[in-house]
């Protein structure tokens, strides 16, 4: 049976404590540098995210934070289910130049984004419609986590799919 096509592990298995205890010990740290950022005022006054970057001080950052509010904005336009799903998952956005892409915290409700991984020639509209995407693809996972199902294991390739489909239907929809 190919990972793509076995059914997923439920409950809280082993794994899935494993990878909780992963998610709070890297979401700690993450949490308290978050924490000391000014949040985006718009993003945060309206939907109660925080959008922060760890270089908030400087002019990059706030350029970043601000496409993230477009993206966010844009989504909450065109498709209201998708950004209730990232509303209800994520609750800090974290613009962090060290992961590959993004990634998602189970511990804090933190998604973690890299704008430096998107496609360099693209433009403004498809950077924001990128962003959006991104957004459902980590909110996804979050989705699965706070039902008790790990992404470790044997479901990461599913789960994996299931997110990447989310994210393509995003994508499709906007463009
Ligand atoms: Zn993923």
């Amino acid at each position: 049976m190919s990972p793509t096509t076995c059914p997923l592990n439920r409950g809280k298995t082993i794994l899935y404590w494993l990878g909780f205890i992963r998610s709070a010990l890297f979401g700690m740290p993450v949490r308290v540098i978050t924490f000391r950022r000014t949040p985006h005022p718009a993003a945060f006054k309206s939907k109660g995210i925080r959008i922060v970057s760890l270089w908030s001080k400087g002019l990059d950052g706030l350029a970043e934070q601000e496409e993230i509010w477009t993206a966010l904005s844009l989504l909450d336009q065109h498709e209201p289910i998708h950004t209730r799903r990232v509303i209800k998952y994520i609750r800090t956005i974290f613009l962090a130049p060290f992961v590959g892409g993004g990634a998602y915290i189970q511990v804090g409700k933190i998604c973690l984004i890299n704008l430096a991984q998107l496609p360099v020639n693209c433009s403004a509209r498809e950077r924001i419609i990128a962003i959006a995407a991104l957004l459902v693809h980590e909110a996804t996972h979050g989705v699965f986590l706070h039902r008790g199902i790990s992404c470790l294991g044997r479901n990461r390739h599913r789960i994996e799919r299931i997110c990447d489909l989310k994210q393509t239907d995003v994508l499709n929809r906007l463009a």
